[in-house]
């Protein structure tokens, strides 16, 4: 099933996240995880891709068993800064392979030392048409709505968007953000940018105090006060702050929902207890 008729129905839908192991090693307890979120019956469920490619193979595994076990609709991650035509082919036609028709267009970080003058994709807008060419696959591409870090302005943020829109995606999934009117205010500046597709809102639990300074050293993410004082009071008991995480990340969907959004993700980490305290948070409100 397509993402996009997910999302663009009437009821709202919830997602939630697994990301795939480092090596073969661990890809047990990642299945186990999996299977766990998958057992609460989202609506879909995203596989990340690993920076570099190196574990491509392991994040189309994974999307195939969480759709062929549980008939869950997957969307596979593919990241493409490090990778060339080549390789990106192959792992299209491996999705293909396996039935995957959902596939979210990513640039990945550009490594470091790298001369992007070389790069067979430099932004997610390259990708976009490839995999557009290459089948039948439902497209979703990231959106910010505090900017790109690599980004000078929110403006010149959103000509890209608009670029990368233009180039084909379905639809957007947004960076996680911990204040709503961020993204009602950067939904507002899209929709008058010309930018028409259907958004799907990422929502991520914070869990433990270290989750949070990781956070916010990679998206800038603004933390409102309410927040921080959270973190600073639960941060170092973990009981407490999986409690407070999950039920701060709730408010948040609840609020989201009741202001016109249809479509949350939770990055939900592989981890299954939070997963499963959002979903019992919200059971009369996503029936
Ligand atoms: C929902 C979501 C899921 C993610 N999943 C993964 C994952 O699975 N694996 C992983 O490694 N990373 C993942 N990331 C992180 C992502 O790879 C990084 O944020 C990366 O730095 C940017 O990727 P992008 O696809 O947004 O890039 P782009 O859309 O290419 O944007 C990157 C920068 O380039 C600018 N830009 C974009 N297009 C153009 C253009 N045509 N011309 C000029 N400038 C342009 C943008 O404004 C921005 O500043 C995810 C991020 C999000 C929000």
């Amino acid at each position: 099933m397509k993402i996009i008729d997910i999302i663009r129905s009437e009821k709202p839908s919830l997602s939630f996240e697994v990301f795939p192991p480092k090596n073969s090693q661990s890809m047990e307890s990642v299945r186990q995880a999996t299977e766990e979120i998958a057992e609460l019956g989202p609506d879909y469920m995203s596989v990340t891709y690993g920076a570099g490619g190196g574990t491509a193979a392991f994040t189309a595994e994974i999307a195939e068993h969480i759709q062929t076990s549980y008939g869950i609709p997957a969307l596979a991650h593919l990241t493409c800064v490090s990778s060339s035509r080549e390789k990106i082919a192959g792992v299209l036609d491996g999705l293909k392979a396996r039935g995957i028709e959902n596939v979210l267009a990513l640039r990945g970080d550009v490594p470091e030392g790298v001369d992007v003058e070389k790069l067979d994709f430099r932004h997610a807008s390259d990708l976009v048409p490839v995999i557009r060419r290459h089948g039948d696959f439902c497209i979703g591409g990231a959106c910010y709505p505090e900017k790109h870090p690599e980004s000078a302005t929110s403006g010149e943020d959103l000509r890209n968007l608009r670029i990368k829109v233009e180039s084909g995606c379905d639809f957007l999934t947004t960076q996680m953000f911990f204040d709503n009117n961020i993204l009602y205010n950067f939904l507002y500046r899209m929709r008058e940018a010309g930018i028409d597709v259907p958004v799907v809102a990422g929502i991520m639990p914070v869990t433990n105090a270290v989750q949070i300074r990781r956070i916010m050293a990679i998206s800038g993410s603004v933390l409102p006060p309410r927040f921080i004082r959270i973190v600073e009071r639960y941060g170092d008991d973990p009981k407490a702050m999986l409690q407070a995480g999950t039920v701060y990340a709730t408010e948040q969907i609840i609020d989201l929902y009741a202001n016109g959004l249809r479509a949350v993700h939770v990055y939900s980490m592989n981890k299954p207890e939070v997963a499963r305290r959002i979903l019992h948070n919200l059971s009369a409100i996503i029936r």
